[in-house]
């Protein structure tokens, strides 16, 4: 499927996070390397706690690693200072959350083309731009609508064309279908799929549900914030 000559666009080493308070120290990964190619669509699954959003928290930047590298295009993210991050967030990431996440002020359009406003780009073409995508997932009879108006699989919809608009590289997809019924949580996922299809976007997907698993081009096992290989055994 992949090109043997393409470098991977996500490479992780040695990463570990641990979170510490006054009295406790808490390793949510320790040690994990990963790479992931360019148009990947990969599951990220373990049980509640494993450290699966975290693993996603620092492979977008939200989060700095306690110990270990991240590249991400070939650049090191870990090293990036908060400013830089910010930049290569909006340039090349979009963040899919469980909560959707959307402005409850903001109508199904704005928020999907609210991205593109730290973009700079212009308030007729942000909207032209929401309008096109949203129409493409089917919500073109819903512009107008807020959050609230919306059912949750509408939402979550939404919230994909707000993590897309930018065309970034990356999307990261934290439970996406948690708060969903088994039919939308389907949608869903196809949505997700097809944009690593057809754009060749690479996707991160974390779920604790295998039969969503499945979509994926391959999947991560995370236990106890480590990677495991289910055929054979711990690494
Ligand atoms: P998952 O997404 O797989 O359910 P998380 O990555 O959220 O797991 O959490 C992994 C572990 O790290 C859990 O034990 C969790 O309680 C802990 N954890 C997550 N975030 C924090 C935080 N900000 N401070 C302290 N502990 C945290
Ligand atoms: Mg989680």
């Amino acid at each position: 499927m992949e090109d043997k000559n393409k470098e991977p666009i996500i490479v992780t080493r040695n990463l570990t996070k641990i979170y510490r308070t006054s009295k406790t120290r808490l390793k949510a990964l320790s040690s994990v390397d990963i790479d992931v190619m360019p148009g990947e669509f990969v599951a990220i699954v373990g049980t509640s706690g494993s450290g699966k959003s975290t693993l996603l928290s620092l492979l977008a930047g939200l989060e700095p690693p306690s110990a270990g590298r991240i590249a991400i295009k070939g650049r090191g993210i870990h090293r990036m200072s908060e400013n830089q991050l910010v930049d290569f967030r909006l340039k090349h990431t979009g963040f899919v959350f469980q909560s959707f996440n959307l402005f409850e002020v903001l109508t199904a359009q704005e928020n999907a083309a609210y991205p593109l406003m730290a973009q700079g780009v212009k308030r007729e073409e942000r909207m032209e731009r929401a309008n096109e995508l949203l129409t493409q997932l089917g919500l073109g009879g819903h512009l107008d609508h807020k959050p609230g108006e919306l059912s949750g699989g509408q939402q979550q919809r939404v919230s994909i064309a707000r993590a897309i608009i930018t065309d970034p590289d990356i999307v990261f997809a934290d439970e996406p279908t948690g708060n969903l019924d088994s039919d939308t949580a389907d949608q869903i996922i196809r949505i997700l799929k097809d944009i690593s299809d057809r754009k060749n976007t690479t996707v991160l997907m974390v779920t604790h549900d295998m039969e969503r698993a499945a979509y994926a081009d391959r999947v991560i096992y995370i236990e106890d914030g480590r990677i495991v290989d289910l055929e054979e055994g711990k690494k």
